[in-house]
């Protein structure tokens, strides 16, 4: 089943998601839904936060760039109570992002390169490991959703000021995309 997509100004994504336990009700049928709302935004990673669910729960797809990142073929995998442990400073990449919970909005942010997290997969297998490349910038994306922080947080205020007039019009419900959303104020 395909979900709206809940954008910023719902309070849901300002939320610390809390871990689940690993017999959650209906957990695969969540996970097989995020997937496709996932696919049907054209997205690459959907986090609960974003359907509403305060849960840390996280689906990326990068079989999807694997035109451009053949190392993905076929990469599809969900992330249960997933975890930053470290983050390797020694390397940083600065890369254009986009979110579904924004929009129309699409700014350059600096993260890490390298990351160490754990989590368990949909086959509820415990992963403790470190991962670098565009899979881990997707990562720290999707699991700053379920610390509640969006990506614009992280860039300069010269370019908050510069898009403020966007973020407005996204939480007060005044926009357009060619998916199901869900905004905060739309009348
Ligand atoms: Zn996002």
């Amino acid at each position: 089943m395909i979900l709206p997509i809940y954008t910023l100004g719902q309070p849901v994504l300002r939320k610390v998601a809390e871990d689940i336990p690993l017999d959650y009700p209906n957990l695969q049928q969540l996970i097989a839904d995020m997937f496709e709302t996932c696919t049907a935004c054209d997205g690459i990673g959907l986090a609960a936060p974003q359907i509403g669910k305060p849960i840390r729960v996280v689906v990326i797809d990068l079989d999807v760039i694997s035109e451009h990142f053949p190392e993905y073929k076929g990469f599809r995998r969900a992330f249960i109570n997933g975890h930053i442990l470290e983050f390797d400073d020694t390397e940083t990449e600065t890369i254009e992002e986009g979110c579904l919970s924004l929009p129309g909005i699409h700014e350059n942010v600096t993260r890490p390169t390298r990351i160490h997290v754990k989590y368990f997969d949909e086959e509820l297998k415990e992963h403790d490991e470190w991962i670098d490349g565009y899979l881990a910038r997707v990562i720290q994306h999707e699991f700053d959703h379920i610390e509640g922080k969006v990506f614009t947080d992280r860039i300069s205020s010269f370019r908050k000021q510069m898009i403020n007039k966007k973020m407005k019009a996204l939480v007060s419900g005044s926009f357009n995309c060619h998916y199901k959303v869900k905004p905060a104020n739309r009348k």
